[in-house]
């Protein structure tokens, strides 16, 4: 990471948690932080549970003012009308989100989701004040094809089509083959990745976003290899699968400086 960046570490809850069981995993994750006096200035800490638990962490996080931040999974691209099933960016907004994960691999693979329709996820979750947390990774088969960066620059390119200069996103770089699958990227990896992501963020918002924009890691993140990573210039937290949903393990990848 670079000091002009707030590292942030965010757990991806996928299917898990229901809304009771959210709120009771929060305030322990809370107290949990703040018993260990953790700096949340110095390293943000967010949360995507379900989206049928952000009301009730909504009402939980603004009563007792937790310094941790929460989003969605996904995302409608349209604002309203006949999608049965889907989400807004409004309705995700009106519960006072601050981000929201776009183009997971899970939801490009098992979800179809195209190029287009990440792009029209990333414009949706701009008009509405959240800010997206892009996911773009390559596969075991992409690796061997086209080598480390050139698919996750390609995605992050269609992507931001049509996004004004300067706006604010998040980019995870998850390796789709390191994703559940116990198998982390190295540190070196993950940094010549990251590093190639931000020059091409130079090109698609400008110098200055690309500078503040925030480019995590994600895949098989665990406390025993988050310190690596961290400690890679380009590389500013990490998206956090599996390890998020224990409570110990994700409190201790968030103070990975202790
Ligand atoms: P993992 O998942 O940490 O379980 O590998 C990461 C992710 O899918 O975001």
């Amino acid at each position: 990471g670079s000091l002009n960046r707030t590292p942030l570490i965010a757990g991806n809850w996928k299917l898990n948690l229901d809304h009771l069981q959210s709120i009771a995993f929060l305030q322990k994750l809370h107290w949990s932080l703040k018993d260990a006096s953790h700096d949340f200035d110095a390293v943000e800490v967010a949360v995507f549970p379900p989206f049928t638990d952000l009301r009730s962490l909504q009402t939980l996080v603004t009563a007792d003012k937790y310094e941790i931040a929460y989003g969605a999974q996904d995302l409608s691209q349209h604002d309203s009308g006949a999608y049965t099933g889907e989400i807004s960016g409004a309705f995700i907004a009106k519960l006072d989100a601050s981000y929201v994960l776009i183009g997971h691999s899970e939801r490009r693979t098992l979800h179809a989701e195209t190029d287009e329709v990440v792009a029209g996820k990333v414009a949706a979750a701009l008009r509405h004040g959240l800010v997206p947390v892009l996911c773009v990774g390559e596969t075991a088969a992409d690796l061997e094809e086209h080598g480390p960066s050139a698919v996750p620059v390609a995605q992050l390119r269609a992507a931001l089509e049509g996004v004004a200069e300067g706006a604010e996103i998040v980019v995870a770089y998850e390796p789709v083959w390191a994703i559940g699958s116990g198998q982390a990227a190295t540190p070196e990896q993950a940094q010549q990745v990251a590093a190639a992501l931000r020059a091409e963020l130079a090109q698609l918002l400008g110098e200055d976003a690309a500078a503040s924009t925030r480019v995590l890691y994600g895949g098989s993140v665990k406390s025993g290899n988050i310190a690596g990573f961290m400690r890679e210039p380009d590389v500013d937290g990490a998206l956090v699968g599996g390890a998020s949903l224990d409570l110990d393990e994700f409190a201790s990848i968030v103070r990975y400086q202790k």
